[in-house]
Protein backbone atom coordinates (compact mmCIF):
# COMPACT_ATOMS: atom_id res chain seq x y z
CA UNK A 1 0.00 0.00 0.00
CA UNK A 2 1.48 3.36 -1.03
CA UNK A 3 1.74 5.96 2.08
CA UNK A 4 1.72 10.24 1.80
CA UNK A 5 1.78 13.16 4.01
CA UNK A 6 -0.97 14.31 5.83
CA UNK A 7 -1.30 17.54 8.04
CA UNK A 8 -2.73 16.57 10.95
CA UNK A 9 -4.47 18.90 13.80
CA UNK A 10 -3.56 17.30 16.67
CA UNK A 11 -4.50 19.58 19.72
CA UNK A 12 -4.68 23.48 20.35
CA UNK A 13 -1.94 25.04 18.34
CA UNK A 14 0.10 21.50 17.38
CA UNK A 15 -0.14 20.22 13.92
CA UNK A 16 2.34 17.63 12.30
CA UNK A 17 2.73 16.30 9.31
CA UNK A 18 1.84 12.22 9.34
CA UNK A 19 2.21 9.33 7.09
CA UNK A 20 -1.31 7.60 5.92
CA UNK A 21 -2.24 5.41 3.28
CA UNK A 22 -2.90 7.15 0.30
CA UNK A 23 -6.07 7.57 -1.39
CA UNK A 24 -6.96 5.35 -4.57
CA UNK A 25 -9.27 5.77 -7.68
CA UNK A 26 -12.61 4.52 -5.75
CA UNK A 27 -15.20 5.09 -8.60
CA UNK A 28 -15.81 6.26 -12.53
CA UNK A 29 -16.62 9.96 -11.28
CA UNK A 30 -13.96 10.70 -9.02
CA UNK A 31 -10.35 12.29 -9.08
CA UNK A 32 -7.60 12.47 -7.15
CA UNK A 33 -5.73 15.65 -6.97
CA UNK A 34 -2.26 16.80 -5.16
CA UNK A 35 -3.30 20.68 -3.49
CA UNK A 36 -0.08 23.09 -4.52
CA UNK A 37 -2.08 25.94 -2.46
CA UNK A 38 -3.89 25.62 0.55
CA UNK A 39 -4.77 27.93 3.63
CA UNK A 40 -6.92 27.89 6.57
CA UNK A 41 -11.18 28.92 6.55
CA UNK A 42 -12.13 31.70 9.01
CA UNK A 43 -13.54 28.71 10.79
CA UNK A 44 -10.68 26.54 11.54
CA UNK A 45 -9.34 30.05 13.86
CA UNK A 46 -11.10 28.81 16.82
CA UNK A 47 -10.54 24.96 16.32
CA UNK A 48 -7.20 26.32 16.42
CA UNK A 49 -7.37 27.88 18.87
CA UNK A 50 -8.34 24.78 20.90
CA UNK A 51 -12.48 26.71 21.58
CA UNK A 52 -14.32 24.56 18.84
CA UNK A 53 -16.32 21.30 19.40
CA UNK A 54 -13.44 19.26 17.40
CA UNK A 55 -10.44 17.97 18.85
CA UNK A 56 -7.69 15.98 16.83
CA UNK A 57 -6.25 14.39 15.50
CA UNK A 58 -7.56 14.55 12.18
CA UNK A 59 -6.76 15.57 8.44
CA UNK A 60 -6.73 19.24 8.31
CA UNK A 61 -7.66 22.07 5.79
CA UNK A 62 -10.66 22.64 3.53
CA UNK A 63 -9.42 25.32 1.06
CA UNK A 64 -6.75 24.50 -1.62
CA UNK A 65 -6.50 25.05 -5.37
CA UNK A 66 -4.78 21.39 -7.01
CA UNK A 67 -3.29 19.45 -9.44
CA UNK A 68 -5.91 16.84 -11.01
CA UNK A 69 -3.32 13.82 -10.48
CA UNK A 70 -5.55 11.05 -12.19
CA UNK A 71 -9.27 10.69 -13.26
CA UNK A 72 -12.29 7.91 -13.51
CA UNK A 73 -13.35 7.12 -16.87
CA UNK A 74 -16.77 9.15 -16.51
CA UNK A 75 -15.11 12.62 -15.31
CA UNK A 76 -16.11 14.75 -18.37
CA UNK A 77 -15.11 18.88 -16.71
CA UNK A 78 -11.45 18.20 -16.21
CA UNK A 79 -8.32 16.12 -16.86
CA UNK A 80 -4.99 15.22 -15.64
CA UNK A 81 -2.65 18.09 -15.27
CA UNK A 82 -5.09 20.91 -14.80
CA UNK A 83 -5.00 23.27 -11.87
CA UNK A 84 -8.26 23.12 -9.84
CA UNK A 85 -10.70 24.80 -7.43
CA UNK A 86 -11.75 22.16 -4.70
CA UNK A 87 -15.07 22.47 -3.08
CA UNK A 88 -15.25 22.57 0.96
CA UNK A 89 -17.76 19.86 0.97
CA UNK A 90 -18.84 17.13 -0.60
CA UNK A 91 -21.40 16.93 -3.32
CA UNK A 92 -22.23 14.57 -5.87
CA UNK A 93 -23.99 17.90 -7.93
CA UNK A 94 -26.74 15.75 -9.18
CA UNK A 95 -29.23 14.99 -6.33
CA UNK A 96 -32.41 17.57 -5.95
CA UNK A 97 -30.76 19.53 -3.23
CA UNK A 98 -27.84 19.96 -5.59
CA UNK A 99 -29.79 20.68 -8.57
CA UNK A 100 -31.39 23.14 -6.39
CA UNK A 101 -27.59 24.92 -5.41
CA UNK A 102 -27.81 23.67 -1.92
CA UNK A 103 -24.66 21.91 -2.31
CA UNK A 104 -23.17 21.94 1.43
CA UNK A 105 -26.75 19.62 1.77
CA UNK A 106 -26.22 17.15 -0.92
CA UNK A 107 -28.51 13.99 -0.19
CA UNK A 108 -25.29 11.49 -1.49
CA UNK A 109 -23.00 11.85 1.72
CA UNK A 110 -23.98 11.73 5.24
CA UNK A 111 -24.50 15.28 6.61
CA UNK A 112 -22.13 17.85 7.06
CA UNK A 113 -19.92 15.56 4.83
CA UNK A 114 -16.38 17.85 4.45
CA UNK A 115 -12.52 17.92 4.09
CA UNK A 116 -10.87 18.80 6.92
CA UNK A 117 -13.16 18.02 9.88
CA UNK A 118 -13.60 14.53 11.66
CA UNK A 119 -17.75 14.83 10.03
CA UNK A 120 -20.26 13.30 7.66
CA UNK A 121 -17.04 10.41 7.38
CA UNK A 122 -13.43 10.44 6.59
CA UNK A 123 -12.50 12.62 3.46
CA UNK A 124 -9.08 13.55 4.31
CA UNK A 125 -7.91 17.14 4.82
CA UNK A 126 -6.66 19.66 1.67
CA UNK A 127 -2.76 19.77 3.20
CA UNK A 128 -2.53 16.21 2.26
CA UNK A 129 -0.31 15.21 -0.76
CA UNK A 130 -3.20 13.15 -2.67
CA UNK A 131 -7.04 14.19 -1.98
CA UNK A 132 -9.61 11.67 -3.13
CA UNK A 133 -12.76 13.69 -5.06
CA UNK A 134 -15.73 11.36 -5.25
CA UNK A 135 -17.61 13.86 -7.68
CA UNK A 136 -14.86 15.44 -9.65
CA UNK A 137 -17.46 17.12 -11.94
CA UNK A 138 -19.69 18.76 -9.49
CA UNK A 139 -16.74 19.18 -6.63
CA UNK A 140 -13.97 21.19 -9.16
CA UNK A 141 -13.22 23.59 -11.38
CA UNK A 142 -10.78 24.46 -13.47
CA UNK A 143 -8.66 27.57 -12.38
CA UNK A 144 -8.25 29.85 -16.04
CA UNK A 145 -4.68 30.69 -16.78
CA UNK A 146 -3.34 33.63 -16.21
CA UNK A 147 -5.01 32.97 -11.96
CA UNK A 148 -2.19 32.66 -9.63
CA UNK A 149 -3.32 29.74 -6.69
CA UNK A 150 -2.79 32.11 -4.25
CA UNK A 151 -5.58 34.19 -5.43
CA UNK A 152 -7.73 31.26 -6.28
CA UNK A 153 -6.83 29.27 -3.00
CA UNK A 154 -10.33 30.06 -1.44
CA UNK A 155 -12.46 29.96 -4.48
CA UNK A 156 -14.46 26.52 -2.98
CA UNK A 157 -14.83 28.06 -0.09
CA UNK A 158 -14.02 31.59 1.72
CA UNK A 159 -14.19 33.25 -1.22
CA UNK A 160 -16.72 32.53 -3.53
CA UNK A 161 -19.04 33.13 -0.10
CA UNK A 162 -18.53 36.44 -1.17
CA UNK A 163 -19.72 36.10 -4.62
CA UNK A 164 -22.63 34.04 -2.95
CA UNK A 165 -23.96 36.49 -0.85
CA UNK A 166 -22.90 39.91 -2.72
CA UNK A 167 -24.31 38.75 -6.24
CA UNK A 168 -27.81 37.88 -4.85
CA UNK A 169 -28.21 40.68 -2.29
CA UNK A 170 -27.07 43.16 -4.72
CA UNK A 171 -28.80 42.54 -7.77
CA UNK A 172 -32.26 42.77 -5.62
CA UNK A 173 -31.06 46.22 -4.61
CA UNK A 174 -29.64 45.88 -0.97
CA UNK A 175 -26.11 48.26 -1.62
CA UNK A 176 -25.70 49.54 2.45
CA UNK A 177 -24.16 46.84 3.49
CA UNK A 178 -22.35 46.63 6.91
CA UNK A 179 -19.87 44.11 7.20
CA UNK A 180 -18.42 42.92 11.29
CA UNK A 181 -15.52 41.84 10.21
CA UNK A 182 -12.86 39.71 11.81
CA UNK A 183 -10.72 37.61 9.59
CA UNK A 184 -10.64 36.97 5.58
CA UNK A 185 -14.12 36.20 5.37
CA UNK A 186 -15.30 39.84 6.49
CA UNK A 187 -12.28 41.33 4.08
CA UNK A 188 -13.86 38.80 1.26
CA UNK A 189 -17.52 39.95 1.85
CA UNK A 190 -15.90 43.88 1.58
CA UNK A 191 -13.99 42.69 -1.30
CA UNK A 192 -16.89 41.53 -3.86
CA UNK A 193 -19.26 44.12 -2.15
CA UNK A 194 -17.68 46.85 -3.74
CA UNK A 195 -16.47 44.97 -6.96
CA UNK A 196 -19.92 44.10 -7.43
CA UNK A 197 -21.68 47.52 -7.02
CA UNK A 198 -22.48 47.84 -3.61
CA UNK A 199 -22.98 51.92 -2.84
CA UNK A 200 -21.73 51.56 0.91
CA UNK A 201 -19.91 49.83 2.83
CA UNK A 202 -18.92 49.71 6.44
CA UNK A 203 -16.39 47.63 8.02
CA UNK A 204 -16.30 47.13 11.71
CA UNK A 205 -13.10 45.41 13.10
CA UNK A 206 -11.30 45.67 16.15
CA UNK A 207 -7.81 45.12 14.28
CA UNK A 208 -6.15 47.85 12.92
CA UNK A 209 -4.65 46.05 9.87
CA UNK A 210 -7.82 44.47 8.84
CA UNK A 211 -9.51 47.71 8.60
CA UNK A 212 -6.37 49.19 6.58
CA UNK A 213 -7.39 46.54 3.91
CA UNK A 214 -11.29 46.82 3.94
CA UNK A 215 -10.57 50.74 3.56
CA UNK A 216 -8.08 50.47 0.26
CA UNK A 217 -10.74 48.11 -1.10
CA UNK A 218 -13.56 50.98 -0.63
CA UNK A 219 -15.25 50.56 2.66
CA UNK A 220 -15.80 53.15 5.19
CA UNK A 221 -13.87 50.83 8.42
CA UNK A 222 -14.62 51.68 11.96
CA UNK A 223 -13.67 50.15 15.03
CA UNK A 224 -16.52 48.02 17.16
CA UNK A 225 -18.50 47.99 18.60
CA UNK A 226 -21.30 48.76 16.03
CA UNK A 227 -22.78 51.78 16.52
CA UNK A 228 -26.13 52.98 15.86
CA UNK A 229 -24.59 56.35 14.43
CA UNK A 230 -23.43 54.53 11.44
CA UNK A 231 -27.28 54.51 10.59
CA UNK A 232 -29.05 51.56 8.83
CA UNK A 233 -28.26 48.98 6.72
CA UNK A 234 -29.89 47.00 3.93
CA UNK A 235 -27.78 43.82 4.47
CA UNK A 236 -25.67 43.30 7.48
CA UNK A 237 -23.15 40.29 7.27
CA UNK A 238 -21.58 38.99 10.30
CA UNK A 239 -18.55 37.02 10.65
CA UNK A 240 -17.19 38.81 13.80
CA UNK A 241 -18.06 35.59 16.05
CA UNK A 242 -18.93 38.20 18.47
CA UNK A 243 -22.43 37.91 20.29
CA UNK A 244 -23.08 41.48 21.93
CA UNK A 245 -21.99 42.55 18.09
CA UNK A 246 -24.54 40.74 16.73
CA UNK A 247 -27.10 41.73 19.49
CA UNK A 248 -26.52 45.47 18.26
CA UNK A 249 -26.28 44.82 14.07
CA UNK A 250 -29.78 43.17 14.33
CA UNK A 251 -31.13 46.74 15.65
CA UNK A 252 -28.96 48.76 12.81
CA UNK A 253 -31.68 47.03 9.77
CA UNK A 254 -33.56 48.87 7.49
CA UNK A 255 -37.01 48.19 7.94
CA UNK A 256 -37.20 44.35 6.43
CA UNK A 257 -33.37 44.42 5.99
CA UNK A 258 -31.27 40.85 6.14
CA UNK A 259 -28.89 39.83 8.57
CA UNK A 260 -26.39 37.06 7.23
CA UNK A 261 -24.61 35.14 9.74
CA UNK A 262 -21.66 32.85 8.26
CA UNK A 263 -20.73 30.94 11.49
CA UNK A 264 -18.56 31.40 14.24
CA UNK A 265 -21.19 30.74 17.40
CA UNK A 266 -21.06 27.67 19.15
CA UNK A 267 -23.55 27.93 21.67
CA UNK A 268 -26.96 29.54 21.96
CA UNK A 269 -27.05 33.44 21.64
CA UNK A 270 -29.82 36.10 23.12
CA UNK A 271 -31.33 38.06 20.65
CA UNK A 272 -34.04 41.27 20.62
CA UNK A 273 -36.39 39.07 18.67
CA UNK A 274 -39.41 41.31 19.64
CA UNK A 275 -36.55 44.43 18.31
CA UNK A 276 -36.70 42.64 14.66
CA UNK A 277 -39.90 41.41 14.93
CA UNK A 278 -41.10 45.26 14.69
CA UNK A 279 -38.21 46.24 11.90
CA UNK A 280 -38.75 42.93 10.07
CA UNK A 281 -35.74 41.49 10.10
CA UNK A 282 -35.08 38.24 8.19
CA UNK A 283 -32.27 36.45 9.97
CA UNK A 284 -29.95 33.70 8.18
CA UNK A 285 -27.47 31.44 9.36
CA UNK A 286 -26.06 28.91 7.27
CA UNK A 287 -22.79 26.76 5.43
CA UNK A 288 -21.81 28.23 2.14
CA UNK A 289 -23.02 26.58 -0.58
CA UNK A 290 -20.24 27.22 -3.28
CA UNK A 291 -21.15 24.48 -5.69
CA UNK A 292 -22.91 27.40 -8.22
CA UNK A 293 -20.57 29.84 -7.39
CA UNK A 294 -17.31 29.15 -7.66
CA UNK A 295 -17.05 29.27 -11.51
CA UNK A 296 -18.00 33.37 -11.03
CA UNK A 297 -15.69 33.29 -8.24
CA UNK A 298 -13.04 32.25 -10.37
CA UNK A 299 -14.57 35.00 -12.94
CA UNK A 300 -14.39 37.58 -10.99
CA UNK A 301 -10.60 36.57 -10.20
CA UNK A 302 -10.19 36.59 -13.62
CA UNK A 303 -11.63 39.77 -14.17
CA UNK A 304 -8.83 41.39 -11.54
CA UNK A 305 -11.96 43.33 -9.79
CA UNK A 306 -11.27 41.11 -6.72
CA UNK A 307 -7.58 39.98 -5.79
CA UNK A 308 -6.90 38.36 -2.43
CA UNK A 309 -3.58 37.96 -2.89
CA UNK A 310 -3.31 41.90 -1.42
CA UNK A 311 -3.88 40.38 1.80
CA UNK A 312 -2.62 36.94 2.00
CA UNK A 313 0.57 35.29 3.41
CA UNK A 314 2.42 32.54 1.34
CA UNK A 315 4.57 30.55 2.90
CA UNK A 316 6.73 26.81 2.44
CA UNK A 317 4.66 23.92 2.69
CA UNK A 318 7.01 22.35 5.11
CA UNK A 319 6.32 25.09 7.26
CA UNK A 320 2.83 24.73 7.77
CA UNK A 321 2.67 22.38 11.29
CA UNK A 322 4.74 26.08 12.65
CA UNK A 323 2.75 28.98 10.40
CA UNK A 324 -1.10 27.45 11.04
CA UNK A 325 -0.33 27.80 15.00
CA UNK A 326 -1.36 31.02 14.88
CA UNK A 327 -2.00 32.23 11.46
CA UNK A 328 -2.04 35.36 10.25
CA UNK A 329 -5.12 36.88 8.02
CA UNK A 330 -4.64 34.18 5.31
CA UNK A 331 -1.68 32.25 5.30
CA UNK A 332 -1.23 30.46 2.18
CA UNK A 333 0.83 26.88 2.08
CA UNK A 334 2.24 26.60 -1.69
CA UNK A 335 4.70 24.50 -3.35
CA UNK A 336 5.71 23.57 -6.86
CA UNK A 337 3.55 21.30 -9.27
ZN1 LIG B 1 -14.66 26.85 5.52
ZN1 LIG C 1 -25.99 16.02 -4.06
Amino acid sequence: MSTMQSLQFLEAGKFAFREVPAPRLQGAGEAIVRPVAASVCDIDRPLIQGTSPWKGPFAFGHEAVAEVVEIGDAVKSVRAGELVAVAWHINCGVCDRCVRGLTAHCRAVPPPAMYGLPVGGEWGGLFDDLVRVPFADAMLRVVPRGIDPIDAVSAGDNLSLGYQIMSGHIASGRTRILVLGSASVGINQVAFATALGATEVVYVDDDAGNREIAAKLGAVAVEGPPDRALGTFDLVVDVAFNAAWLRRAVRMVEPEGIVECLGGYFGDVDLPVFAMYVQGVTLRLGRANNGPYMAPTLATLRAGTVKPSLWSTPFAWSDAPEVLATPTLKPVAVRSR
